[in-house]
C-alpha cells in the first residue's frame, strides 16, 4: 500500500485554531473600523451644514436679531458636535493600528501555513502524475506480457479476475495458507500445487502459486 498523501491536514487544523483564537480581536478591529468610517461620514455632513450656516450669517438672508442669535447658537452647537466627533476619531486613529499590530503574528503564521499547504499539495500532485504515468506505461505493456502466457491460462486468469478483482492470483504462505484471504489450504489443494497443476483457492477463488525460493 502506498503511504497516504499529506495534503496539509495538520496545517489546516492549525489555521483554524489560530483563526478562532484571533476572532475576538478581528471582530474588534472590524467594529472600530466601521465606527471610524461612520464618524468620518457624520463629520463631513456636519461640516457642510456649518459652512452653510456661517455663510447665512453674512449673506443678508437673516431677518432681525432673534434669528441671528438662534443661528449663532446653532453654529456653536454644530462646532461642539464636530469637535466631539473629531476627538473620537483621533482616539480611533491611535487604537486601530494597535489592534492591527496584535493581529500581525497570527496573520504571519497563517500566511506561512498556507504556503506550506501549497507546497505539500504541489508535491502530492507531482507524485500522482508520476503514478499515472507509470500506470499508463504498465497498461501499455500488458498486451506484450499477456502474449507470453498460454491462451487458456490467460482466459482462466481473466475470468477469475472478473470475480475477484486484481490481483487474481495469490501466493501460498508457509506452504499452507492463501495470502489473499488467509484460509488454511486443504492437503489436496497443496498436493495439486506440488504436482504443478493449475489450482484455485477454494475460499477466494484466486489462482494459487508457490513462492519461488530465492536461492534456487
Ligand atoms: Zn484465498
Amino acid at each position: 500500500m502506498a503511504k497516504a498523501v499529506d495534503s496539509g491536514q495538520a496545517e489546516l487544523e492549525q489555521i483554524r485554531r489560530i483563526e478562532s483564537e484571533a476572532e475576538p480581536t478581528r471582530k474588534l478591529l472590524a467594529s472600530r473600523q466601521a465606527e471610524l468610517a461612520d464618524l468620518e461620514r457624520r463629520t463631513a455632513e456636519q461640516s457642510d451644514r456649518l459652512k452653510l450656516d456661517r455663510s447665512a450669517l453674512y449673506d443678508g438672508t437673516i431677518k432681525g436679531a432673534k434669528e441671528a442669535i438662534d443661528l449663532e447658537k446653532k453654529i456653536a452647537s454644530l462646532e461642539q458636535e464636530i469637535e466631539a466627533l473629531e476627538s473620537r476619531q483621533m482616539e480611533l486613529l491611535e487604537e486601530i493600528p494597535n489592534i492591527e499590530k496584535q493581529l500581525r503574528p497570527a496573520r504571519r503564521q497563517i500566511r506561512d501555513l498556507k504556503a506550506a499547504i501549497q507546497a505539500k499539495r504541489a508535491l502530492a500532485q507531482e507524485s500522482l502524475n508520476r503514478w499515472k504515468e507509470e500506470h499508463a506505461a504498465r497498461l501499455a505493456d500488458r498486451p506484450r506480457i499477456a502474449a507470453l502466457v498460454p491462451a487458456d491460462l490467460l482466459a482462466r486468469y481473466d475470468s477469475v479476475r472478473k470475480r475477484t478483482g486484481t490481483p487474481a492470483m495469490s501466493v501460498v504462505q508457509n506452504e499452507s495458507a492463501c495470502v489473499a484471504c488467509g484460509v488454511v489450504l486443504p492437503a489436496r489443494t497443496l498436493d495439486r500445487l506440488s504436482q504443478d497443476a493449475l489450482t484455485a483457492c477454494e475460499q477466494c477463488h484466486r489462482i494459487l502459486f508457490l513462492p519461488v525460493p530465492l536461492d534456487v
